[in-house]
């Protein structure tokens, strides 16, 4: 808001009236001067928030929902959203033409595709046992780190991770927070003890070794 006289943007607002129209916000100000005391108007126009259908996975479900955004906002796939039903993370954006894109203008978007921060990580288990392996689906915090040789207890077996698989990689050493694990594979070892046990974590269970 700069001063038509002395180029001054340092002002006080007097008056303001706001009209909205059904895309726009007009805010009509009237002004005064902090250096030479000149009143002048200005209007500030404002695309208002519009709703977008968002789709939030939780694992196997997914939930329809709509998220208010500014038409000129970006969206980015790996951004999180707050919506009515929580924090979510963009996976995907579908552009009114029907493309995937990793990101759009909201203005551009027909749907928002997520994935729910709110709900614990999934992460597959897979104990082998010479060539067969018992599989398991647990539910962890998402920030629970499993480590390259942590000892861990499932059921009544102790085992030591070897590897992890994540979104991106399979890793044969360091760790890795669950919530962009797919997998982690382990050996059983003879101990009695051990770093963590994930038996009331499991979610599903095929067991091979019996
Ligand atoms: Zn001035």
């Amino acid at each position: 808001m700069e001063c038509p006289v002395c180029g001054s943007e340092s002002s006080t607002t007097l008056k303001s009236k706001k009209i909205s129209s059904k895309s726009k916000d007009i805010n009509e100000l009237l002004l005064k001067c902090n250096s030479c005391n000149f009143v002048f108007r200005d209007t500030i126009t404002e695309d208002k928030p519009s709703k977008f259908r968002l789709i939030i996975s939780e694992h196997e479900k997914s939930i329809k929902t709509l998220i208010e955004l500014y038409p000129d906002e970006k969206l980015e796939t790996g951004n999180s959203l707050l919506s009515d039903i929580g924090q979510a993370e963009i996976t995907s954006l579908e552009t009114k033409q029907g493309k995937r894109v990793e990101s759009a203008v909201a203005k551009d978007i027909s749907t928002i595709w997520a994935s729910s921060l709110e709900i614990p990580a999934r992460v597959g288990i897979s104990v082998d046992f010479s060539g067969k392996a018992d599989s398991y689906k647990v539910d962890v915090e998402r920030d629970f780190k499993f480590s390259v040789d942590d000892v861990v207890k499932i059921n009544d077996s102790i085992f030591k991770i070897k590897s992890i698989k994540t979104l991106k990689r399979l890793t044969k050493k360091g760790f890795a927070k669950a919530s962009v694990i797919k997998r982690v594979y382990g050996i059983p070892v003879n101990l009695n003890s051990y770093d963590y046990d994930l038996t009331n974590k499991i979610i599903s269970k095929k067991l091979i070794k019996k």
